[in-house]
């Protein structure tokens, strides 16, 4: 196993609440989230940079993103709203080296609010932010059929 701290989430060695998984992705909750929801969708294989990820896996990463920017819409986040954003590389910013789409969770007129959480960071209730991004998935059409693996599941 390398050292890379998202590898080792996925290899289920170091603790993350997860929100979503199947074969090629994992999604779990920031561990210093901006705002309540924030959550990190990474490949699950290791790829540092865009430079390193296949299309195809670039695609999948914003499809679930995507859904997990509508789950915060319809489950228990209430959220109106969410930030996608991608660092792709030191130069952008990236600190973890294993490429991740942040889906952050907005409302309309929480500006002073996501202000103070990009500065303090502090963790909302993991296990129930979880579980209301787990219904807001669940309360989501299925993929379409093109989009199912064959577990059924946003491929
Ligand atoms: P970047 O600046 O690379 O785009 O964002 C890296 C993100 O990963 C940060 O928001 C940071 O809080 C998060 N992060 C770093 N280490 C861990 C970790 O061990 N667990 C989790 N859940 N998130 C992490
Ligand atoms: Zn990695």
């Amino acid at each position: 196993m390398n050292d890379c701290v998202f590898c080792r989430i996925v290899a289920g060695e170091a603790l993350a609440t997860k929100v979503y998984e199947d074969d090629t992705l994992c999604a779990f909750l920031d561990i210093r989230p901006i705002a309540r929801g924030h959550t990190l969708v990474i490949p699950k294989s290791h790829a540092a940079e865009l430079d390193d990820l296949a299309p195809d896996l670039g695609a999948r990463i914003f499809r679930l993103g995507h859904r997990l920017a509508l789950a915060a819409r319809r489950g228990g986040l209430s959220a109106d709203g969410a930030n996608l954003v991608l660092n792709d590389g030191r130069a952008a910013f990236q600190t973890v080296p294993h490429i991740h789409l942040h889906v952050i969770p907005r409302r309309r007129g929480d500006t002073f609010a996501f202000a103070k959480g990009f500065l303090l960071r502090r963790p909302h209730d993991p296990i129930a932010t979880a579980a209301a991004l787990g219904a807001g998935l669940a309360a989501l059409d299925p993929p379409d059929a093109g989009d199912t693996d064959r577990e059924g599941t946003p491929s």
